[in-house]
């Protein structure tokens, strides 16, 4: 099967605006190529000669997680699971918060290649805010905006040199 990259990441970070982005698209639409299963959402992409899916776990309302502990845990599950690159997105605007330290720390003894995405950097002098996220994990650090579409392409060969 297709390599896997899941996004995790605290509420309200945007796991589904990055998603909808990477997918070039303004609305996960369901269709051949992008799928809904009960707790995540799916889409095939192709960058470069590389095949993989995006896979965004962040509540998509079909699953009553009311405790935002329990959607981490269950993120950081399906990360666990199945896959083979892990995109931990957090917000540049809001800086670190300790919901994102939870995520970290969770994901502190996964195996796997992460790459922090540092989203809603969205001019390029909040670059060096986006600098601090070092401090959760380690890996490589992509500052994104997919309000103001900075960085897609950079970010998409920092996946495809990672599968
Ligand atoms: P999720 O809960 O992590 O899936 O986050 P969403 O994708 O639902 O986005 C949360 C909020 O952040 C929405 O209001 C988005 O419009 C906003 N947002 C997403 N990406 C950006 C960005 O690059 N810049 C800014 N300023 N806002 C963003
Ligand atoms: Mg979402």
């Amino acid at each position: 099967s297709l390599p896997q990259v899941v996004i995790v990441g605290r509420p309200n970070v945007g796991k589904s605006s990055l998603f909808n982005w990477l997918a070039g698209r303004r609305l996960a639409i369901v269709d051949n190529v992008a799928g809904v299963t009960r707790d995540r959402m799916t889409y095939l992409m192709q960058w470069r000669d590389r095949y993989f899916e995006i896979v965004d776990t962040g509540g998509i309302g079909i699953n009553d997680v009311d405790d935002l502990t329990d959607e981490i845990d269950q993120q950081i599950n399906i990360a666990i699971d199945s896959a083979d690159l892990i995109l931990f997105v957090v917000d540049t605007r809001d800086g670190i918060l300790p919901l994102d330290q939870e995520v970290a720390r969770r994901l502190r003894h996964v195996n796997k290649p992460i790459v922090l995405v540092a989203n809603k950097t969205d001019e390029s002098h909040m670059d060096h805010e986006a600098d601090q996220f070092y401090q959760l994990g380690r890996g490589m650090l992509v500052p994104v905006s997919t309000l103001q579409n900075r960085n897609k392409d950079d970010l998409l060969n920092v996946i495809a040199d990672r599968l």
